[in-house]
C-alpha cells in the first residue's frame, strides 16, 4: 500500500472525512507533507447539527467545527480552505485549482462527499426556495424562517423530518410532502416510519404521503407550492431535501472507476493504486453484505477515513465496521445499527403507536442484523454489540420489553 511515508499527501475535500484522514495521517506516521484542500470558506464543521442545533439556532458556526485551527498546525496539515480542485492528471500526478494552480501529489486521497439531488421542477429558482447541505445553506434558511409563515419541506426523509422539528421549534407552520407511502420509506422500517409520522402530526406539522409537487409559484421570491391535486399550499419557505448523489466528476473526469460512488476495494484504495476515496462519494463491496454500498454517515466518513490513512502509512486494516446512523428530531434520538436486509424476523419493544421511545430489532436465524432504537440507547448500545458478535438469541427474551437485550443471548 504505502510506498514511503515521506511523500506529499493530498486530500480534495475538508469535511468529516478529509479532515480525519489528514489529522490521522500525521499520527500514524507519516513525515512528508499533508494538504487539506477544501472548496468551503470555513474551518471543517459537523454536518449533522447543521438541520437541528445550528439550524433552531441553539449552536453557533464556532460550536460546530471538528478541530480548532490550532490542531491543524499542530499536526502540519497544510489546510487550503476556498479552493476547488478542477482536475486530475494522473500522468504528471498533480490537481489543478480553479485559479490555475498545480499541486503536485505522490498519493491522493478522493473526500469529496455528496451534494444534494435536484428536483427538476419550474419554481425552483425563485427566493426562499432551498437545499440543505452547507452552513450557507442553513443561514439562508435561517433568514426566511424569521419571518414566519409556513415552511414546505419537500422530501419525508431525515433531513426533511429533522428540518420541520427545528422550524416548528422555531415556530412556523410546517408541511412535509413526501412522493412514496411512508416517511423515511428509503431508510427504515414501517413501524419506526409509523411512529415518527404520529409524532410529527402531534407536534402539529401536516404530514402528507403519496403527494407529488407539480409546481413551486412565484415572482421573484416563492408564494405556493402546488401539488399535484391541484391544492397550491401558501409558504414564503421551501426545503428540497430528495437525497443526496456523490460528486464523482473529478474521478470520473480522470478516468477511475465508477460503481454509484468512486469504487475502492477495501482498503479505500481506487483504481489507481495511488488515488483512494473516502466517505459519502466512495462505494465498495461491504463484507457483511457481500455486495457493493455507498454510505452516507458520519460513521462511514470516519471509519473510512481511518482505514485509508492506515492503509497510506503501510498498516493496511480492511473495512468491516457495522454501519451506525443516528437523527435528532423534537425530544427523540433515533440510533440504528446494521441494515436489516434478509431479516426473517422482526421483533418490535415498545408501541409505535403510543409514547416517545421505541426499539425494532431485525433478525436472521435468531442473530440480530439490525436495531433501530428511539429514545432507548441502551438498546442501541448493546444491540450493536450483538451484532457485531453474531450471537444466537433467546427470542422470547428479546421481545421482553424489561429484559435487557444483552441477556437475551441464547444460552
Ligand atoms: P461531505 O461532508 O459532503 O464533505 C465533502 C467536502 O468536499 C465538502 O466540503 C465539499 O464542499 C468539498 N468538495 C467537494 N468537491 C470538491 C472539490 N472538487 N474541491 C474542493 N473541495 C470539494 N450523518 C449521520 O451519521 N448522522 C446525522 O444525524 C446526519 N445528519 C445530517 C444532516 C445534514 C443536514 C446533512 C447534510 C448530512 C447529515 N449526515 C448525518 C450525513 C453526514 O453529514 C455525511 O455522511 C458526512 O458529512 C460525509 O462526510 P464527507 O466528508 O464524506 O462528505
Amino acid at each position: 500500500m504505502s510506498d514511503s511515508l515521506d511523500g506529499r499527501c493530498v486530500v480534495v475535500g475538508a469535511s468529516h472525512a478529509g479532515a480525519q484522514v489528514a489529522t490521522r495521517l500525521r499520527k500514524l506516521g507519516w513525515q512528508g507533507s499533508i494538504k487539506l484542500i477544501g472548496d468551503e470558506q470555513y474551518l471543517p464543521y459537523h454536518r449533522p447539527p447543521l438541520s437541528k442545533d445550528y439550524l433552531k439556532g441553539a449552536k453557533a458556526k464556532d460550536g460546530i467545527i471538528l478541530h480548532a485551527e490550532v490542531a491543524y498546525a499542530k499536526s502540519d496539515v497544510d489546510l487550503m480552505l476556498g479552493h476547488h480542485v478542477e482536475r486530475i492528471d494522473r500522468n504528471k500526478k498533480t490537481v489543478e485549482l480553479q485559479t490555475g494552480e498545480q499541486i503536485g501529489y505522490d498519493k491522493l486521497v478522493l473526500a469529496v462527499g455528496s451534494r444534494p439531488r435536484e428536483l427538476p421542477l419550474p419554481g425552483v429558482e425563485l427566493g426562499g426556495v432551498h437545499y440543505l447541505r452547507d452552513v450557507d445553506d442553513v443561514d439562508r434558511i435561517r433568514a426566511t424562517a424569521s419571518q414566519g409563515g409556513r415552511a414546505v419541506i419537500i422530501g419525508g426523509g431525515y433531513i426533511g423530518l429533522e428540518t420541520a422539528a427545528s422550524l416548528r421549534h422555531l415556530g412556523m407552520e410546517v408541511t412535509v410532502i413526501e412522493a412514496l407511502d411512508r416517511v423515511l420509506q428509503r431508510v427504515t422500517c414501517e413501524p419506526v416510519s409509523r411512529f415518527f409520522t404520529r409524532i410529527h402530526r402531534e407536534e402539529g406539522v401536516d404530514i402528507r404521503v403519496q403527494t407529488q409537487v407539480k409546481a413551486i409559484h412565484g415572482d421573484n421570491a416563492v408564494t405556493s407550492v402546488e401539488i399535484v391535486s391541484g391544492e397550491m399550499i401558501e409558504t414564503s419557505l421551501v426545503v428540497i431535501g430528495i437525497g443526496i448523489v456523490p460528486n464523482t466528476r473529478l474521478a470520473e473526469d480522470a478516468g477511475l472507476a465508477i460503481n454509484n460512488g468512486i469504487d475502492v476495494n477495501p482498503f479505500a484504495q481506487t483504481s489507481d493504486p495511488d488515488i483512494y476515496a473516502v466517505g459519502d462519494c466512495a462505494s465498495s463491496i461491504h463484507p457483511r453484505y457481500e455486495r457493493q454500498l455507498r454510505l452516507e454517515s458520519v460513521q462511514n466518513a470516519n471509519d473510512q477515513a481511518l482505514v485509508a490513512a492506515k492503509s497510506l502509512c503501510g498498516q493496511p486494516v480492511a473495512y468491516d465496521a457495522v454501519p451506525w446512523f443516528w437523527s435528532d428530531q423534537y425530544d427523540l434520538k433515533l440510533q440504528i445499527a446494521g441494515l436489516a436486509e434478509g431479516a426473517d424476523e422482526v421483533i418490535v419493544r415498545g408501541d409505535p403507536d403510543a409514547g416517545r421511545s421505541l426499539s425494532i430489532l431485525h433478525l436472521k436465524s435468531g442473530s440480530l442484523l439490525s436495531v433501530d432504537a428511539i429514545n432507548r440507547p441502551r438498546d442501541f448500545v448493546f444491540g450493536k454489540k450483538l451484532i457485531l458478535e453474531g450471537a444466537v438469541l433467546n427470542i422470547a427474551k428479546l421481545a421482553d420489553d424489561n429484559v435487557a437485550l444483552n441477556e437475551a443471548v441464547a444460552k
